[in-house]
């Protein structure tokens, strides 16, 4: 055993300047059986900048697909069809898709649009008895989201949040520390999530397509951190914004807003959103044994975090791909990632996004009741 060990490992380095001698070396093809489980038929909605990340992620998951669009843009339709291989019967506009109720080469739909049309085209999706996968912030309010959470279990489809923090590796290790004890009582988190945002004319600076602004499209990161990072759910909160620049950050778009959340343990999380700060990803928690830091900390990666006991060294997997094999294992054999993500995990995340902007509004503590 120990003499074929060493025969592996000689050949795997040796393989790194022979890779073509790694991948049809019969050892390794015999250790990587192919995968003959369900796959998950995926059709994208909205094929922008995420979609693009998302489609490219996919090609290397196992156990889901790309095999449709959902497009306003015909030449993009075009495009997509030649470069992932997708027949014109997967291909779908705004104003026919609920034809995909007939369409049985397609299981799931991954809404990636602007913000303020997730919920109208998720219940679509839901009623056409798809699965519906849906981008973060799920909705624009706590209302809306509640309404797809009804509308999906109404059309007993599932609905998924696009976390894919949920499914990342150094994440994943931190939370199974902290459920280990092996930080003690966790007792304060801090979450800095932004970025400078550049076009002023784009969807997310539109109050009526993102919902909001940098809380909706980046603090959301440190909202969702804050609670699988403490393992508790919030039952209030603080908020504080500033605004330097109301021609760019025009009413109800909040450009940096300070927030503070206040957990059941006595833990307390201090968080900044904005768009008008650069290089903002870091999570940092300490508690009475341990503490983590992690920076950048949601950034598509590599994530890079070290602990009171050394460095953080998983390795890297591009998180789409995770997720998207994830999700479909979740939704064919209801294995459950390590936090969950679905429809009542975003509602969570958009009541308290309601809640901070009360809090910002108001000046007052609020009370948050999940
Ligand atoms: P883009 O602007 O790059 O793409 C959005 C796409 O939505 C467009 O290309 C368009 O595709 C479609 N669309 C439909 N209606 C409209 C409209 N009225 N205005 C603009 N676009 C429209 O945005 P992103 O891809 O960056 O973001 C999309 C979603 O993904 C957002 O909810 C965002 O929060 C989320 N996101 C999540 C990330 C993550 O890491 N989880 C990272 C980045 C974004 P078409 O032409 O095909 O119709």
């Amino acid at each position: 055993m120990g003499s074929r060990r060493n025969f592996l490992e000689k050949l795997t380095v040796s393989a790194v300047g022979l890779p073509l001698l790694y991948h049809s070396n019969p050892l390794f093809a015999a250790s990587e059986a192919p995968y003959q489980g369900p796959v998950l038929k995926v059709a994208i909605m909205g094929l922008g900048s995420y979609g693009t990340r998302v489609a490219e992620a996919m090609k290397d998951c196992k156990r889901a697909k790309l095999v449709g669009v959902i497009s306003g843009t015909p030449s993009k339709i075009k495009d997509w069809q030649a470069k992932y291989d997708i027949p014109k019967k997967n291909c779908y506009n705004y104003e026919n898709f609920d034809a995909i109720k007939d369409n049985k080469d397609i299981d799931a739909v991954y809404v990636i649009t602007p913000n303020g049309l997730h919920k109208d085209q998720s219940i679509r999706v839901a009623k056409a008895g798809k699965h519906v996968i849906c981008e973060k912030p799920m909705a624009v309010n706590a209302d809306e989201a509640q309404e797809m959470v009804d509308a999906c279990k109404a059309a007993k489809v599932h609905l998924l949040i696009g976390y894919r923090m949920h499914y990342e590796p150094k994440t994943v290790e931190v939370i199974k520390m902290r459920q280990n004890g092996e930080f003690g009582k966790v007792k304060f988190f801090q979450g800095q999530s932004g970025f400078t945002i550049g076009d002023p004319s784009q969807w997310r600076l539109n109050k009526e397509l993102a919902g909001g602004g940098a809380m909706m499209d980046i603090g959301i990161y440190s909202i969702n951190g804050a609670r699988y990072m403490l393992g508790e759910e919030p039952i209030w909160v603080t908020a504080q914004e500033t605004k330097t620049d109301p021609i760019k950050f025009k009413e109800g778009v909040d450009e940096t807003i300070q927030f503070q959340l206040g957990f059941p343990s006595g833990a307390v999380a201090n968080c900044l959103s904005t768009y008008n700060m650069s290089h903002l990803d870091r999570f940092f928690m300490t508690g009475s044994e341990g503490w983590v830091e992690m920076q950048p900390s949601t950034g598509y990666g590599p994530i890079k975090g070290r602990t009171h006991k050394g460095e953080l060294n998983q390795s890297h997997t591009t998180h789409q791909t995770l997720q998207m094999d994830g999700m479909s294992q979740l939704i064919f054999e209801g294995v459950q990632p390590i936090v969950p993500l679905d429809g009542e995990e975003g509602l969570k995340d958009m009541k308290i996004i309601d809640a901070i902007y009360e809090a910002a509004e108001t000046g007052e503590k609020v009370a948050i009741s999940l």
